[in-house]
């Protein structure tokens, strides 16, 4: 988790990232639910 967010991080000054409470997967761009697991529970991270 810590190192995909830093990976992330690196791309622009401000970035974006959601996170499945579920089970963690990261999407770059505000999801309607996860497309691993198919929750509605997204956390939102900005840097
Ligand atoms: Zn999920």
């Amino acid at each position: 988790m810590r190192r995909i967010l830093k990976r992330m991080v690196g791309y622009s000054s401000t970035t974006t990232v959601f996170e499945c409470r579920r089970c963690g997967t990261c999407f770059s761009s505000d999801e309607e639910s996860c497309t691993e697991c198919g929750t509605s529970s997204i956390a939102k991270y900005e840097f």
